[in-house]
């Protein structure tokens, strides 16, 4: 119970989906950088399937996506969306 965990209020998934992803860490960001979310890494829980697209926010359809991979939408998902991180992205386009 760290006390930054109170100011999250970020929560699109349920803390326990996070909890049981972050068991499994490491894992491979599904935003697809290629790399592996490890524990101690800021990141964040991200839907594989979009809840645009009709995704749930269950534990079969999350999965770790690197904070920054997420908020910069720098997969093919545009799990971003989801996460209401929009606004985070000011100006930072590399593409
Ligand atoms: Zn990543």
């Amino acid at each position: 119970m760290s006390q930054h965990h109170r100011r999250t209020k970020h929560t699109t998934a349920s803390p326990k989906i996070r909890a049981a992803i972050e068991a499994r860490l490491p894992l491979p960001c599904i935003e697809g950088c290629g790399r592996l979310v490890e524990r101690g890494q800021a990141w964040h829980v991200a839907h594989i399937q979009a809840a645009s697209q009709g995704g749930r926010t269950t534990l079969a359809n999350c999965g770790p996506a690197h904070a920054r991979c997420n908020l910069t939408g720098g997969g093919k998902m545009g799990a971003a969306v989801t996460n209401s991180a929009r606004r985070a992205a000011k100006g930072r386009r590399a593409w």
